[in-house]
């Protein structure tokens, strides 16, 4: 049988269509049309919808801008398939999981009202994370795929606009991770091979029909809440995942060239990374070029990050994590807050956190807390650390994180993350940036 899905899908000269996401949405339609987007889709297909919903906070207040598809976004899709005939919707996606923050997929599907979407439109909802899942060889690799994606004729691809630390963008490529099982997501973070190197070959067996790239929001410093979203209301489309990805990195101010995963398929497909080759349709890309910071600053030495210096915090080591997951990266942020919240003005007595997979030990610290499994096995028997304390769990639960740092005179309170959560919601209401795109209740 003949793969839907798969790198003959691409069309080298598809256009792709920049619009204004517009007051009476739309752009999404707008864009469709531009782009042809619709050009290879008949009603008896299958359809799988992909946004990203990388992750949620349910245990505090939340607000996802930049950080989640819209389901406004979703629900301008549903609309144009189903006034061209699509009969079978599925939309689904997972997201990392954690029990203390409440980031579940099913979680996030309530919060973000896709019901209303089941109900109104027939449509069906996934979580990838639950159900079957299919081993699916992607180049050297061997990693369990959703099984709704081997099912569709169709696939609609819909990252939000967002950098990434590690990948500098997170777009129509690194969306598609999220059809992996948990723990082939986690495989795909390590020291021996680049994440990006995973998205390529996932690309090469699932490059989608149509991408459609949610930028109602651009977020900086992605791709989790920690992240600055801008309001920039444009929406990206194409039938070619790869000049989505192209045009989408150069509106973030990202050169495609310096993005692993695009330079790799370029070579590999001997496609151009100039932006200019792209036909572009729609608005005029000068116009909405940002320049965002990508990652959160480390210093120099990379052994720990700048706000820790402009908070004059003394005696504790973080180096840059390495090989850290979508799961750890979302606790990471908390674990910072914590610190810089204990001890105000007291230097701490000689201590680093270890995190993910690569980062080394100074071989000076009194005590070295290794957070999670990963560092935990790595760093198993290293005779550069003095006292380890070994933080469990893939990833480590906050709760445990705070009582090791109890246990060992720092005075970590959960409050600051209540806090820090609140403080986010406060200024996106300042900036005026309306619930209602996420349908948020
Ligand atoms: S310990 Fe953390 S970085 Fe390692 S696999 Fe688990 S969640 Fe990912």
């Amino acid at each position: 049988m003949t793969e839907k899905l798969g790198v003959h899908n691409q069309e080298k000269d598809a256009p792709v269509a920049l619009c204004a996401w517009g007051a009476k949405r739309e752009g999404v339609a707008e864009a469709l049309a531009l782009c042809n987007g619709l050009k290879h889709f008949d009603p008896s297909m299958r359809v799988l919808i992909k946004p990203n919903l990388v992750a949620w906070v349910d245990t505090y207040p939340y607000a996802p801008f930049g950080v989640l598809t819209t389901s406004v976004v979703l629900e301008e899709i549903i609309k144009i398939l189903k006034d061209h005939g699509a009969q079978d919707i599925v939309l689904g996606d997972g997201c990392a999981l954690n029990k203390s923050f409440g980031s579940e997929t099913h979680i996030i599907f309530n919060r973000l009202g896709y019901n209303r979407l089941v109900e109104k439109y027939g449509i069906r909802i996934a979580d990838f994370n639950e159900g079957a899942h299919v081993k699916v060889k992607l180049g050297p690799y061997s990693l369990r795929v959703a099984r709704p994606i081997l099912e569709c004729d169709f696939l609609v691809n819909v990252p939000a606009l967002k950098t990434h630390e590690l990948t500098k963008i997170t777009l129509g490529f690194k969306n598609l991770k999220g059809i992996l099982h948990p723990k082939s997501k986690q495989h795909c973070h390590n020291l021996e091979h680049s994440i990006d190197e995973y998205l390529f070959h996932i690309a090469n067996r699932f490059y989608p029909n149509l991408t459609i790239i949610d930028g109602i929001y651009m977020l900086e410093r992605g791709p989790m809440y920690v992240g600055s979203a801008h309001r920039s209301e444009i929406i990206i489309a194409g039938r070619d995942m790869f000049s989505v990805d192209v045009v989408g990195a150069t509106l973030l101010g990202v050169k495609p060239s310096e993005v692993e995963h695009l330079s790799i398929f370029a070579k590999e497909h001997k496609r151009s990374l100039d932006v200019n080759t792209i036909e572009l349709k729609g608005l005029n890309l000068e116009d909405h070029v940002y320049s965002l910071q990508i990652q959160t600053p480390w210093t120099e030495d990379g052994r720990m990050p700048k706000i820790f210096k402009k908070q004059n915090v003394k005696g504790f080591q973080i180096p840059y994590p390495r090989a850290l997951c979508t799961g750890c990266t979302y606790v990471f942020p908390s674990v910072l807050l914590l610190i810089l919240d204990a001890n105000p003005g007291v230097p701490f007595d000689n201590y680093e956190l270890l995190a993910g997979k690569g980062s080394n030990p100074s071989g000076k610290a009194k005590k070295t807390f290794l957070m999670g499994n990963c560092p935990i096995a790595f760093h198993k028997n290293n005779e550069k650390i003095t006292e380890a304390i070994p933080i469990p769990g893939c990833p480590p639960q906050i709760g445990d994180i705070v009582k090791a740092f109890n246990a060992h005179g720092i005075n970590a309170d959960m409050g600051v993350i209540e806090r820090y959560f609140n403080s986010l919601v406060r200024r996106y209401e300042k900036l005026g940036y309306p619930k209602k795109d996420y349908w948020l209740v």
